[in-house]
């Protein structure tokens, strides 16, 4: 796959549109200085919206890269089946591991769990640095669409905004196998933090409608538990 940039705002390029795009920032800073860039190149920009499109380089700056919009495509490399996945986060790098490689395996939203057991106050400048992992992972997989990165919320919260029709699981040892649970267009799960989900956080969820499953015999760590789910939904 070449070399793909991310550019925000989104590109507009009906006919007769704007077909300049400005890369600013690190994005530009890295066209610019580690690949040494020259007018006339042609590099994939993607924006988020779906589509990723073939721009040449029309003008160098230190700071920003002028780029004029050739072609674009719709390519989706996103889940057949979307996730939205609860997680309770884990503290420093296994957070941003976590939304790394729930990017590459498609998941379609994290929500951030705010859990009576829980250890990383998801605070808005965490969330914004993940939201930064979420276009890095993506510029390497090639994912079109962002992993979004929802508000906080608690366990009781996240397990009433889920549609009823969905399939709507939470990781607890001593659980149903969750390979046992393949019924659903769409899953909601939820994966506690290391001390685990409370019996009055997993009663209000099963007061809710959602089920109570295991990934296996071992207890895994928030990132494992969060993966394996994520892992085994996207090859179903
Ligand atoms: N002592 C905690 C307990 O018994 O719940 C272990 C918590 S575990 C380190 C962190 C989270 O990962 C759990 O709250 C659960 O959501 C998920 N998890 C880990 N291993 C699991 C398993 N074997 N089955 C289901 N969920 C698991």
């Amino acid at each position: 796959m070449p070399q793909r940039y991310f550019v925000a705002p989104a590109i507009v390029s009906e006919a007769g549109g704007d077909r300049r795009v400005l890369l600013a920032g690190d994005e530009a800073r890295h066209l610019v200085g580690v690949m040494r860039a020259r007018v006339g190149d042609e590099v994939t920009l993607f924006d988020g919206s779906g589509s990723e499109f073939a721009a040449r380089i029309v003008k160098l700056g230190k700071q920003a890269v002028e780029l004029e919009v050739i072609a674009r495509e719709e390519i989706s490399r996103e889940l057949a089946l979307p996730l939205t996945l609860g997680v309770a986060l884990p503290k420093g790098d296994r957070q941003k591991w976590l939304v790394e490689k729930a990017t590459e395996l498609g998941v379609t939203r994290l929500v951030p769990l705010v859990t009576e057991r829980g250890v990383a106050q998801p605070v808005e400048a965490a969330l914004d640095r993940l939201r930064r992992s979420v276009i890095e992972a993506s510029k390497q997989c090639g994912r079109n669409r962002l992993l979004e990165i929802g508000q906080p919320q608690t366990l009781a919260e996240f397990a009433a905004t889920a549609p009823p029709d969905a399939l709507r699981l939470i990781a607890h040892p001593g659980g149903a196998d969750v390979r046992t649970r393949t019924t659903g267009d769409e899953l909601w799960a939820a994966v506690g933090p290391e001390g685990g989900f409370t019996d009055d956080e997993v009663a209000v969820a099963e007061h809710a409608g959602w089920q109570r499953v295991s990934l296996g015999r071992a207890i895994l760590r928030v990132e494992t538990a969060a993966l394996a789910l994520a892992a085994w939904w996207a090859m179903r």
